[in-house]
């Protein structure tokens, strides 16, 4: 990986209540971070300056108009590209591999291996015993209802169902931290709310730092601790708002009368950028 993400911060937490300083480093702490892709006049600056902390446990959605750098700062901090300027860093408790797991939209899996090929293989290129291995991916096969498909490629499946198999595959090596970038979008409605409720109990089950961009508000509500605002293109955080609903959520959350109102103040801090990025295609046209 280009930028190392095993970089440890070792000064102790500021908070002075004599908790472990592990409870108060972040688990990702971003300080002026920004990324441009190419240089001269052709340069794109994609996203920042960002300053972010993201601690551990906790669920942090993000949302943005598209094109404004969401799926950069996902790339960036899962250190699969470098960051242009600012410090980005991620502190493990553990020194193993099962540290971060990623989901994008394009699914990412290999389209040479089956299903359960793909899943099993995030866990024997982590070093895990190849009887361990099969029997973690037939759990997390069952989960995600591919239990049938496991010895059929990619190629063979729906959009969902790949999809599908990139998060059996992430979520199989139980990570510390879990990016995931619009993991849901190209799921049906109902197999989404599946999901969702999968991902909250997996969440409250392990204490797993999740990471999740999406563009539905509704979505960023319900699953998230929090949800960040980004601006429009070069991203920067907009607004951070802490969701109110205790934990464990229950499925009725999405029901309750508190998700449109929560909805509503998110969706001000939105709508500028959104109506900005529609007026400046409507001049290009
Ligand atoms: P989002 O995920 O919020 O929709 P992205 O992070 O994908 O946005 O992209 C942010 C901006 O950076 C866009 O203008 C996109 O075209 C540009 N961009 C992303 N990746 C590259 C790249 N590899 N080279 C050049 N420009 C890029
Ligand atoms: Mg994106």
């Amino acid at each position: 990986m280009s930028a190392s993400p095993a970089e440890q911060r070792l000064e102790p937490g500021t908070d002075a209540g004599g908790e472990p300083a592990s409870a108060t480093v972040p688990k990702v702490s971003a300080r002026g971070l920004e990324k441009r892709f190419g240089s001269g006049p052709r340069e794109v600056h994609a996203m920042g300056p960002v300053d972010l902390d993201i601690h551990e446990g906790e669920f942090v959605c993000i949302v943005g108009p598209s094109g404004c750098g969401k799926s950069t700062f996902v790339k960036v901090a899962a250190g699969l590209i470098p960051p242009t300027a600012g410090t980005l860093t991620l502190s493990f408790r553990d020194d193993t591999d099962a540290r971060i797991a990623t989901v994008f939209q394009d699914y990412g899996i290999f389209p040479w291996k089956t299903v359960r090929g793909n899943v099993q293989f995030a866990l024997r290129a982590r070093g895990v015993s190849r009887a361990e291995a099969r029997e973690r991916s037939e759990h997390w096969l069952r989960k995600l209802g591919l239990a049938q498909f496991g010895d059929a490629y990619p190629h063979t499946l729906s959009g969902g169902m790949r999809q599908r198999v990139a998060i059996a595959r992430a979520l199989v090596v139980d990570p510390e931290l879990l990016l995931m970038d619009e993991p849901f979008a190209a799921l049906d409605a109902q197999l989404r709310e599946i999901l969702q409720d999968e991902l909250l109990s997996l969440h409250q089950d392990r204490g797993r730092t999740v990471v999740f961009v999406t563009h539905s508000l509704e979505e960023a509500i319900l699953l998230g601790d929090r949800v960040i605002v980004m601006s429009n293109r070069p991203g920067t955080i907009r607004d951070d708002q802490v969701v109110p609903f205790p934990r464990p959520r229950d499925p009725s959350l999405r029901e309750s009368p508190e998700l449109p109102r929560l909805r509503a103040k998110l969706w001000a801090h939105l709508r500028r950028d959104v109506n900005a990025q529609m007026e400046q295609a409507e001049g290009e046209r």
